[in-house]
């Protein structure tokens, strides 16, 4: 069973006879069937390189309607609908290999019998926003793209929070936002390198584009640029459209063939955390709970509150209470009864699983991949790899600890704040730390004599329910909306806890799964995991004027018909009818246009899966998931139906996944049963992931300040502010951000008690989404643990405010204001105390701190001076929030200004000084 098909189908990437012909498949460059192949060993330098010396590729356009233009591509015989079966690197043995567990506890011998998923011996095979349906960013990206030094900041913002959190945080901000220094230079230079190489490339000369919204992080930018795809924005038309969000229903509708967008309409059934449960709490009426028994039990509240006080007097808790449509463990805490559950939000309460599987004592849970291409029929892929998350902190089931999210929640956002997090430097130390890959979890187990085997069915199977549970609504959505069948395509992080006894439980599933990178190990997994995604989903390799064609036919079509458009394009009369005879004479239906159609699809795209594995349909899927779906459609159902009425009978009556699997699986058939049968399957799970040629692990450098020069550019603020200029809300806000970022920085280096307590008293204030949570609000635990989940909540405001601020960009310099160049600098070289120093200052001298509110245009309550002094500002900050809006008389709010001392008012002598001097003026 190859690793990647596409493995053996390309030469090694040390080879100078590099063919450009290479990177389509399924057909030839330039033929309608062709699509791209996108593989990780272009990601390193030296590949690169070598690539730009010794290719070059011809695209003759006006060929391009179906003649090949080139040599025939290497994948496997063209036309052939067998797989390309290549080596098999299972048989590969890891040498030498020295398996360290958490912190260095436990250390195993030398294993030589578990094998590698090989990638890209010329192929490849596999968090803001991130994780969730809360990924939600300001789309003013183009707009700042034009302000270059104002956004030196949130560049800036961007390195501290990666340098603090080695994380690479998703943001607007992030590749976007220009700045000028030396970092940039290095972005640009690599990005120029990066482009340079994508020239060269098919899909460059093919003018193929992709477009971001609401997402994007440095990996996927990368990957898309060096395979040549061009960035577009706006309404231009694009080739792949990749979202953080749902789509919009309007553009859906309006697709052309050859367009692939990241989302099903409707998968928030799926992705958020109450419609899932929900859907699959039907599904355990419907069929029973013995076969969808695989989530916690939960409740809607405040909806069900009666249910969740009554189930727990019969199985008494501790629950764990969840936004309903958050992610990375935001808002999330654990309680022990019913009653601590506040009443005014709703939030998904579910049974807290208290008995995990730990590693070395930590719990862990599991992070998978799931690519569904197709609902109808359904087509379900797992990656090979996966990610395992370790909790920091060593699990204790004593409800004392229940406060403690280090402990309970695995999830990285909360975890990379504790000082004890370990995250491994090599890309292949796969079990050091607190993140493994889940082919390591898997090793582990095996070695310690767990069935592996049975684990990895189940959690195939958790995986298909959930799927069949949502299915119904997803595929009348797309009956609806989506007028090609393969416009969509979906990669879904399923977050799995595993108990004890090694059942696992489907916790949620995510709509845009983190493709941020913190170690050479995560960037591993994820540059295998997108580029063998893109190959398997099949970009077309179209030129534009077979693009203009299906352009215009769409239109036609689409004024005279709102149906679904088929490809017919791979129809080929004289196969189809000799497949009819074949089938006959095998006893299977004759098969219909589409039916061809789709068995064709379903089987080039198999043979392009890379690390993908088909866990729906295989060769008994419909023994175990046959009794779920329709007998006369096959679509899976989840609503009670009428005796003898199907879903949807007005709609023509066909039975693609009865269809697909009889001719994928049947006997005689060249099946793919070999391959896909599962003890293949589980082998694939276990392998280790290798590449042939390292892949860089894409993090910023840090700019170096200059202390000297910080101070020297303080004074001059100081100085331009003390003489009537003012700063813009944008550089206030930038200024508050960077400042609040240093805290942020202290806070995990080198926790101070009485700082956590001014910051969480500050966020409570302010309020919005980052409140923290109820019973660690009164916790007086000080420990590493209180210090990262303050850390982690402050980390989630200043994300949320760095959005916002991007709306304030100031599009031009005007009188009275600090020249944005020069402050531009300034908070280049400014440290904590430059910027507290500017904060102060001006907010003594204006009388206000508009930064603390999201209201251009709305007056700003005035407020009382700040005392100076070390860590002043950071004192005085919780009194400054005004929840209402009017003036305050801050003594009243805050001890600190009680105890005052006279600092504080000679300040206040000095600003009143300067505030009528001002108004005098
Ligand atoms: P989020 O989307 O905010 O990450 P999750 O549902 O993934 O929310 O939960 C976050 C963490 O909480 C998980 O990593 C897991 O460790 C823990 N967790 C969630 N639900 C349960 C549960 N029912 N029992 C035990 N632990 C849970």
């Amino acid at each position: 069973m190859p690793a990647s098909s596409l493995c053996d189908a390309h030469i090694n990437s040390s080879d100078k006879s590099l063919n450009l012909d290479d990177w389509v498949t399924s057909g030839k460059l330039g033929s309608r069937e062709a699509v791209l192949v996108f593989r990780t060993n272009i990601l390193n330098p030296k590949t690169r390189k070598m690539l730009l010396e010794t290719t070059h590729v011809q695209v003759d356009r006006k060929k391009g309607d179906g003649q090949a233009c080139s040599t025939p591509n290497e994948m496997g015989p063209k036309g052939d609908l067998s797989p390309t079966i290549g080596k098999t690197p299972q048989n590969n043995p890891t040498h030498g290999k020295l398996y360290v567990s958490v912190n260095k506890l436990t250390k195993f011998n030398n294993v030589d019998n578990f094998a590698t998923k090989s990638h890209d011996s010329f192929s490849s095979c596999e968090e803001v926003s991130s994780d969730g349906d809360e990924t939600q960013y300001n789309e003013s990206k183009s707009r700042a793209k034009h302000h270059k030094n104002n956004n030196l900041f949130m560049a800036e913002i961007e390195d501290n929070l990666a340098k603090e959190s080695g994380h690479d945080s998703i943001t607007a901000s992030q590749s976007n936002l220009g700045i000028n220094t030396s970092e940039e230079d290095q972005e640009e230079a690599s990005s120029e390198e990066d482009n340079e190489c994508g020239i060269n490339m098919p899909a460059h000369q093919l003018q193929i584009t992709y477009k971001f919204i609401q997402t994007e992080t440095k990996l996927l930018r990368k990957i898309f640029n060096v395979h040549g795809l061009t960035e577009v924005q706006g309404e231009s038309n694009f080739n792949l459209l990749w979202t953080g969000v749902h789509m919009k229903l309007d553009t859906l509708r309006n697709l052309s063939l050859y367009q692939r967008v990241n989302h099903f309409p409707r998968s928030y059934e799926l992705t958020r955390k109450d419609r899932l449960y929900k859907n699959i709490e039907r599904m355990q009426h419907l069929r029973g709970m013995k076969h969808f028994d695989i989530v916690p039990q939960s409740f809607i509240l405040p909806l069900e509150s009666r249910d969740l006080i009554f189930a727990h007097n019969k199985h008494r808790g501790p629950w764990i209470v969840k936004p309903a449509a958050s992610s990375r463990g935001r808002g999330i805490f654990i309680v022990n009864s019913p009653d601590q559950i506040p009443q005014d939000e709703q939030v998904l309460v579910s049974k807290y699983i208290v008995d995990p599987l730990c590693i070395d004592g930590h719990k862990c849970d599991l992070r998978v991949y799931v690519l569904v291409t197709s609902f109808d029929p359904l087509i379900i892929y797992l990656y090979e790899e996966g990610i395992v998350r370790l909790a920091t902190v060593r699990y204790d089931r004593n409800a004392d600890n229940l406060w403690n999210p280090c402990m309970h929640l695995c999830n990285y956002s909360i975890n990379k704040y504790h000082s004890d997090y370990i995250r491994s430097s090599d890309a292949h130390d796969e079990d050091v730390g607190h993140k493994w890959t889940l082919s390591a979890l898997l090793r582990h187990l095996k070695l310690q004599g767990c069935d592996t085997h049975l684990l990895m069915l189940n959690i195939e199977d958790v995986i298909i329910k959930a799927v069949l549970a949502c299915a119904q609504t997803i595929i009348s959505a797309c009956r609806m909306f989506v007028p090609n069948v393969n416009n969509c395509f979906e990669l879904y992080g399923f977050d799995i806890l595993i108990d004890n006894t090694l059942k696992p439980w489907l916790l949620e599933v995510n709509l845009s799964p983190s493709m941020g990178v913190d170690s050479p190990l995560d960037t591993k997994v994820k540059a295998c995991l997108v580029t063998d995604l893109l190959t398997c989903v099949g970009i077309p390799a179209l030129s534009p004027e077979m693009r203009s064609h299906y352009d215009s036919k769409t239109t036609r079509l689409r004024s005279s018909s709102c149906q679904r458009q088929t490809d017919t394009t791979e129809s080929n009369t004289s196969t189809h009818r000799s497949t009819k005879i074949k089938k006959k004479s095998l006893g299977l239906a004759p098969l219909t246009q589409e039916d061809q159609r789709i068995l064709r699809s379903a089987r080039l795209q198999y043979t392009r899966r890379g690390g993908f594995v088909r866990v729906f349909p295989t060769d008994d899927s419909m023994q175990r998931y046959g009794h779920f779906l329709d007998s006369a459609n096959g679509i899976p159902i989840s609503t009670p139906t009428v005796q003898g009425q199907t879903f949807q009978t007005l709609v023509t009556q066909h039975n693609y996944n009865q269809m697909l699997h009889s001719n994928l699986y049947c006997p005689g058939s060249r099946c793919i049963k070999d391959d896909n049968c599962q003890e293949s399957r589980i082998r694939q799970y276990e392998r280790a992931l290798e590449t042939d040629s390292e892949i860089p692990f894409l993090k910023k450098q840090i700019v170096e300040k200059c202390e000297e020069e910080g101070r020297r550019l303080r004074k001059q603020m100081l100085k331009k502010i003390g003489s009537g200029s003012t700063l813009t809300h944008f550089q206030a806000r930038q200024t508050f951000c960077l400042y609040l970022e240093s805290v942020l920085r202290r806070l995990t280096q080198e926790p101070k008690d009485s700082h956590e307590k001014i910051i969480l008293k500050f966020l409570n204030k302010y309020g919005g989404g980052v409140k923290p949570p109820i019973l660690f609000r009164n916790t007086q635990n000080v420990s590493k643990a209180r210090s990262a989940m303050v850390a982690k909540l402050l980390g989630d405001f200043l994300e949320i405010y760095k959005r916002d601020t991007e709306s304030y960009v100031d599009s031009f310099d005007h009188f009275g204001m600090i020249p944005t160049s020069a402050y531009s600098l300034f908070l280049m070289h400014a440290q904590e105390s430059d910027l507290e120093a500017v904060l102060t200052h001006h907010t003594n001298i204006t009388g206000i701190m508009p930064f603390l509110y999201n209201r251009i245009g709305f007056s700003v309550p005035p407020t009382p001076p700040i005392p100076s002094g070390l860590h002043g500002f950071l004192r005085a900050l919780p009194a400054m929030v005004s929840t209402s809006g009017v003036v305050r008389d801050v003594s009243k709010y805050d001890g600190y200004f009680k105890n005052c001392d006279k600092n504080y008012e000679n300040v206040q002598d000095i600003s009143l000084r300067s505030r009528s001097t001002r108004g005098s003026k």
